[in-house]
């Protein structure tokens, strides 16, 4: 349970070159099969005309950075669905950026996830991240499918693949998903996504790479290769990366939060801390084998730019051959 950061159309379209609509965009497991390190970054959808112009600047940062593909979460109802679905739709047609449009089973009846699907589809959006989602108002409460909806994300991915030529990401969960009872059982329901016919995996952030790697361990034990893209989030504010670990189930380690509370007045140096241990672990995470980074901006780019610079510029000449588990 999590509800990632997810809104109106005001901002003009940011200027740039758009991919020519004859050129097909890679899909995320092309671009991982291709065995490049894939570098992606995850923005929510603006509720606000100063939100949207944000959201746009952070996007065309990203775009100089010529990242694998972009990612725009998918909101709990009402006008941040339709500011995903916009969004997603603009950076296709408007932008050089692949995305990734994510998409939850919240609310939904099977046929208005058909539609949904299908807008992505005319929009020439190939890549989906298959998610359940949480309860509304509640992400620790009780889940109540839609009478006519999906009550797993194993189901969105088939929906999704009998829908036409899509690749499907899944969510995954090294500290394991909060609702399951442990770390096993969480794998089992994993593989029953890749079961389903999704593509690959993104994980929800966390702070312990040998977290990671016992994750790939126990899918490739089962008998797995299917991709799985670690998430990465640099801490810039000590209250709220308490609260979305408390929501994640993620564990938040206490030396981290110690040294950061030391310095919770001081934003520079909280930010310094964030982007000092996130590229020391997606450094760890690359040299370990992971098959890419997906960094979440919160819509501010300049962090996770960053720590991007910093990583690319070591793991530069590690392009080919990575396998996404420990080397
Ligand atoms: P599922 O895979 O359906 O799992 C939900 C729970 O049920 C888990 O405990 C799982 O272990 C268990 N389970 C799975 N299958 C079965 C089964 N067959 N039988 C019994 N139990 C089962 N939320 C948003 O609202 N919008 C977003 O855009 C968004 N983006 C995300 C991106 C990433 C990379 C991640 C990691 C999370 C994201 N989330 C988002 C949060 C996500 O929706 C929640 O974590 C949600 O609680 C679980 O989603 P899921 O797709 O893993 O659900």
């Amino acid at each position: 349970m999590t509800t990632r950061p997810t809104a109106e159309r005001p901002a003009a379209p940011p200027a740039g070159t758009a991919r020519p609509s004859a050129q097909r965009a890679r899909t995320v497991r092309e671009i991982l099969d291709a065995g490049e390190i894939s570098y992606s970054f995850e923005f929510f959808p603006p509720k606000t005309p100063d939100g949207e112009k944000a959201l746009w600047q952070a996007l065309r940062e990203i775009e100089a950075l010529h990242p694998s593909f972009v990612s725009v979460t998918y909101g709990a109802g009402g006008s941040t669905r339709d500011g995903t679905i916009r969004v997603t739709e603009r950076i296709a047609t408007e932008t050089t950026l692949t995305p990734l449009a994510h998409l939850t089973a919240v609310n939904h009846s099977v046929a208005e996830l058909r539609q949904v699907i299908g807008n992505y589809a005319g929009a020439g959006v190939r890549n989906v991240l298959a998610l359940r989602g949480d309860p509304p108002g509640n992400p620790g409460g009780e889940w109540l499918p839609h009478p006519q909806g999906l009550s797993y994300s194993s189901e969105l991915v088939a929906l999704v693949k009998s829908l036409g030529d899509f690749c499907a990401g899944v969510a995954a969960f090294p500290d394991k998903h909060p609702r399951s009872l442990d770390l096993e059982s969480d794998a089992d329901f994993l593989v029953r996504k890749f079961d389903a016919g999704a593509d690959y995996a993104i994980t929800q952030f966390f702070f312990g790479a040998d977290d990671y790697f016992r994750l790939v361990e126990r899918v490739r034990r089962r008998g797995y290769e299917t991709p799985i893209i670690p998430g990465v989030m640099p801490v810039t504010n000590v209250a709220q990366i308490e609260r979305m670990a408390l929501l994640s189930g993620a564990d938040f380690p206490a030396d981290l939060a110690e040294r950061l509370r030391a310095v919770a007045d001081d934003p520079a140096a909280v930010r310094e801390i964030g982007i000092e241990v996130a590229t020391d672990l997606s450094d760890r995470l690359l040299t370990g084998g992971a098959p890419g980074l997906h960094f979440i901006t919160l819509n501010r780019s300049s962090a996770t730019r960053e720590v991007c610079h910093a990583v690319r510029v070591r793991h530069s000449r590690l392009g080919a051959g990575h396998s996404g588990g420990p080397s």
